[in-house]
């Protein structure tokens, strides 16, 4: 049985009383987590900064203080690599519980309010939650129409439904923090408050200085979805495989060298140099011989990585390069005329 010790407390995070009675109780444990929060937060930050490895896991009442502490410093790319950060780490303690037995991930699911069951080495979920959660996961693996449903029930395998949790786990988390309010959390933390606005002053000194450049491309020509993947990237989200494929691809047609390809890429949490320089290769053609074009408009649609939006330009293409085509040629025109 492992929910009593697990690192996230839902019902913590949700409850601004027990959140101020924690930050504000003299018990030497309480302090201790609200030390552990701004260290955390302090070494997230140095690890935007300069790769400074710091300790990425935290106990349940610093997870919930430090959710509350975002709140407050209400920055997005801070955020998100927060929740990118513990994201991985509840994938990986998700695999370390589940080597002892299936059933510790029941018991996550009974904790975090889902419906799920073992059977055989497999798991019984249910559909909607399966729908929800299979958006940003790209793969045949992920797509409805491949799937073993049984009575509005699907039957998923152990590291499909470790991935769905994970999915399921930044959506929670992203739910609870804006329903977190600013105004409560700065009450919260008044005794805090130097701190909290040192660390964010830090955290916009450092962003102010990691802009992303795109070399010679023009950013404004581009379709919504490639400027999604890259704001995506800028708030340090690790993108899905089939995005990462459109982006290099995409820009490479439009003309940006790898070498700057390989410098945006340094901005995604979990960048590796090796990895990223073999894939943009590949893509463009130095390593395989063959240079891809991004995928057509329905393929990115059908992954759910298409963010058209209201644009007035995406229902009259297919493609998102036929989009920046167009974007260049009318520019092109206005600029003659
Ligand atoms: S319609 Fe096409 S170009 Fe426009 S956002 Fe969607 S995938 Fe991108």
């Amino acid at each position: 049985m492992i929910t009593s010790n697990f690192f996230v407390d839902f019902t913590l995070i949700k409850d601004p009383d027990k959140i101020e009675s924690t930050v504000n109780s003299l018990e030497i444990d309480n302090r201790r987590s609200v030390r552990e929060a701004l260290d955390y937060l302090s070494g997230l930050i140095r690890k935007y900064n300069n790769e400074e490895e710091y300790n990425i896991t935290l106990g349940k009442k610093a997870f919930a203080i430090v959710m509350w502490m975002l709140r407050y410093i209400n920055e997005n790319g801070l955020t998100s690599r927060f929740v990118i950060t513990q994201r991985d780490v509840f994938e990986k303690e998700l695999h370390r519980i589940s080597r002892e037995a299936n059933e510790n991930i029941i018991f996550y699911c009974d904790s975090a309010g889902i419906n799920a069951v073992t059977e055989g080495d497999n798991f019984k979920i249910p559909f909607d939650f399966f729908i929800k959660n299979n958006r940003k996961l790209s793969g045949f693996k992920y797509r409805l129409v491949y799937q073993k449903l049984r009575a509005g029930e699907i039957i998923v395998s152990k590291e499909q439904f470790i991935h769905l949790l994970r999915e399921d786990f930044v959506v929670k988390i992203m739910d609870i923090y804006n329903e977190i309010s600013p105004g409560d959390s700065q009450n919260i933390f008044r005794k805090y408050i130097d701190q909290l606005d040192l660390i964010k002053k830090e955290f916009l000194e450092i962003k102010a200085k990691s802009t992303i450049s795109l070399g010679d491309v023009d950013f404004t020509m581009f379709p919504p979805c490639i400027k999604t993947y890259i704001t995506q990237m800028r708030d340090g989200e690790n993108l899905a495989h089939l995005a990462r494929f459109t982006l290099v691809s995409f820009l490479h047609n439009a003309g940006m060298t790898n070498d700057d390809m390989i410098a945006l890429f340094k901005t995604v949490p979990d960048f590796k140099e090796d990895l990223t320089t073999y894939q943009v290769n590949h893509i463009t053609g130095i390593i395989s011989g063959t240079e891809y074009s991004p995928p057509k408009c329905a393929t990115l649609q059908s992954n759910h990585l298409c963010y058209m939006g209201d644009d007035p330009l995406c229902p009259k293409i297919k493609h998102p390069m036929q989009y920046y085509e167009r974007k260049k040629r009318d520019s092109a025109r206005k600029r003659d005329r």
